[in-house]
C-alpha cells in the first residue's frame, strides 16, 4: 500500500530532514546540532534458534540514539521490514518524543526481522527469549540503562517473557521488573498501558479542540462530536483511538483501512464489530455493513475532518500527498508522513499533529509503569482510603446541612457516590496521561503561534524537544 516513492529519502533521512528544518531556526552551540542528530550506536545481532528440526537464523537490532538521559527507552518491534535505517529513525523519534512529553529517558528502539504469524506461541517464546538474552548480556535491556516496551508485532506477552528472561539472568536485581514496560498486570504491569497510546491520541485531539485558533488553522470548528474520522490500521493504537473517539467524544468513524483493503460508510462504522470481524476473518474483506474497497490506500484520500494513520511509516508520501483531503492529520503511527509529503501538506494548509507528540501516550504510561516497578508499590495504595475518609467528612457535614435546610438546599443525587470514591491506579494513570498531553501540546503551540518563522506543529515540536536535549547536554558540560 502506498509505498514511499523511489525518489524519496529513507525513513531515517526523512527524520533528519525534519530535524534540520527545526535546528535551522535555533541557535545551538557549534557542533551540538550534529551531536544530537546522530544515532550513538546500533547493535546488530544474528542468532540461531532450533525450530522444527532445523536451526533458523534471525537478525535483530537495538539502536541507541541519545544517552543524554538514562535509561534510554523505546519499543521492540517484530516485523519483516525491520532494518537498521528503520530502528535508527525510530530511536531518534524516541529521543525527541521523551523530551517533548518530559519523560526522563534517552531514545532507543529495537527490532527483530520476524513474521510472528508464522510461528506458534512456544516458538515465539523461544525466539523472544533468545533475542532478549542477546540484548540483556550486553546491558541493552537493563532497568537503569535501556528499557524496551511493546511496538508493532509485540505486546504484553512478549514483554512478560523478556522480564522473566532478565530476572533469570539477574537473580539478585531487586529492580528486575523495571527492565521492560508494557508487561501484563500480573507480571508487574500498570493499569491502562495497553490502551495508553490510543488514549493519548484522544487526549491530544481533545486538547487541540480546546483552542479555537488551532481549529481555525485546520478549517475546523466546534467539538469532536460529529467529526468524520478515517483510521488507517485497526491494531492496538488505531483501535483504541477510534473506539474512544467514537464512544466518548461522539466522532463518526467513516473509514477503516487495513492490510487487505478498506471499509467506508458515511453514516459511521461500528469499531468493535469491525475489530471482531478482523480477529475472526483475518481482515476486513466481507464485512457486511460498509462499502469495501480492495485498494485500501484510496480511502486515505477520502474527504474527512480527521485522518489517523495508525499503522506503518511512509504511507502518506509523494505519491498521494496531493490527494489527501483531510483537514487535520494526527500521526498515531511513527513516521507515517514522509518529509516530502509533509512539505506538500503544509503548503496546502493541512494541519498535522506530529507523531512525536501524538503517539507519546505509550511511553508516558511506560514511564509510570517504570516508576511503579522501582517504587515497588501500586499507585494510590497508600492514599486512596485516606482520601475517601476525608471526603466522607465533607459528605457528613453536607448531609447535616441538607437536613437542617429542608427543601431550601439539596445535595444532587449522585454527588455522594461520585465524590466519595478515591482514585484507583487506572484513574491516576489517566489523569497523569491527560496532564502530560495537555502540557506538551501547550509547549508546542506556544512556539507555533509565538514565532513568526514557525508555521507548523512538527517544527514547533522539534524545537521544544531539541532545546530540552541541548539543555541536558549543556548541564553535563558538553
Ligand atoms: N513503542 C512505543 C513508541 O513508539 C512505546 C515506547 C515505550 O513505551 O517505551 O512510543
Amino acid at each position: 500500500m502506498n509505498k514511499p516513492m523511489a525518489n524519496e529519502p529513507t525513513f531515517r533521512e526523512s527524520v533528519d530532514l525534519m530535524y534540520n528544518r527545526a535546528v535551522a531556526l535555533m541557535d545551538l552551540p557549534p557542533g551540538l546540532e550534529q551531536k544530537i542528530r546522530v544515532c550513538n550506536a546500533t547493535y546488530t545481532v544474528r542468532f540461531g534458534v532450533r525450530l522444527r528440526g532445523q536451526i533458523q537464523t534471525f537478525t535483530g537490532y537495538r539502536a541507541v540514539h541519545s544517552e543524554h538521559m538514562e535509561p534510554v527507552k523505546g519499543g521492540i518491534r517484530f516485523a519483516m521490514a525491520v532494518d537498521q535505517d528503520e530502528v535508527e529513525a525510530l530511536a531518534a523519534l524516541m529521543t525527541y518524543k521523551c523530551a517533548l512529553v518530559e519523560t526522563p529517558f534517552g531514545g532507543s528502539k529495537g527490532g527483530l526481522c520476524v513474521d510472528p504469524r508464522l510461528y506458534d506461541e512456544q516458538e515465539m517464546e523461544m525466539i523472544t527469549r533468545r533475542f532478549a538474552y542477546e540484548l540483556i548480556k550486553r546491558d541493552l535491556i537493563n532497568p537503569s540503562q535501556n528499557v524496551p516496551a511493546p511496538d508493532m508485532g509485540t505486546g504484553e506477552r512478549e514483554m512478560a517473557w523478556i522480564a522473566d528472561q532478565y530476572a533469570r539472568m539477574n537473580t539478585t536485581d531487586i529492580n528486575a521488573k523495571a527492565c521492560v514496560t508494557g508487561k501484563p498486570l500480573n507480571a508487574g504491569g500498570i493499569s491502562g498501558r495497553v490502551e495508553a497510546t490510543g488514549r493519548g491520541v484522544q487526549y491530544a485531539l481533545r486538547e487541540f479542540f480546546r483552542h479555537p485558533e488551532d481549529k481555525a488553522a485546520a478549517g475546523l470548528d466546534g467539538s469532536l462530536e460529529g467529526k468524520r474520522v478515517i483510521v488507517q490500521g485497526l491494531g492496538n493504537v488505531g483501535y483504541h483511538a477510534a473506539k474512544f473517539l467514537h464512544d466518548e467524544d461522539g466522532a463518526i468513524i467513516t473509514g477503516i483501512i487495513e492490510r487487505d483493503g478498506a471499509l467506508f460508510n458515511e453514516a459511521g462504522l461500528d469499531v468493535d464489530a469491525v475489530r471482531d470481524w478482523i480477529v475472526k476473518h483475518g481482515g476486513v474483506s466481507g464485512y457486511p455493513d460498509a462499502n469495501h474497497s480492495a485498494e485500501g490506500g484510496k480511502v486515505l484520500e477520502e474527504a474527512c475532518d480527521i485522518l489517523i494513520p495508525a499503522a506503518l511509516e511512509g504511507v502518506i508520501n509523494l505519491s498521494n500527498a496531493d490527494n489527501i483531503k483531510a483537514k487535520l492529520i494526527i500521526e498515531a503511527a511513527n513516521g507515517p508522513v514522509t518529509a516530502g509529503a509533509d512539505e506538500i501538506l503544509r503548503t496546502k494548509g493541512t494541519v498535522i499533529i506530529p507523531d512525536m507528540y501524538a503517539n507519546a501516550g505509550g511511553v508516558t504510561v511506560s514511564y509510570f509503569e517504570w516508576v511503579k516497578n522501582l517504587s515497588h508499590i501500586r499507585f494510590g495504595r497508600m492514599q486512596r482510603r485516606q482520601e475517601e475518609a476525608r471526603h466522607q467528612l465533607v459528605v457528613n457535614e453536607l448531609e447535616r446541612l441538607d437536613e437542617a435546610m429542608g427543601d431550601a438546599w439539596n445535595l444532587s443525587p449522585s454527588f455522594k457516590q461520585r465524590y466519595l470514591r478515591g482514585a484507583d491506579e487506572l484513574e491516576l494513570v489517566r489523569s497523569g496521561l491527560d496532564d502530560t498531553m495537555r502540557i506538551a501540546y501547550q509547549s508546542m503551540r506556544e512556539v507555533w503561534h509565538g514565532r513568526t518563522d514557525v508555521t507548523d506543529l512538527r517544527t514547533a515540536a522539534y524545537i521544544v524537544a531539541i532545546d530540552r536535549v541541548a539543555k541536558s547536554y549543556r548541564a553535563k558540560g558538553l
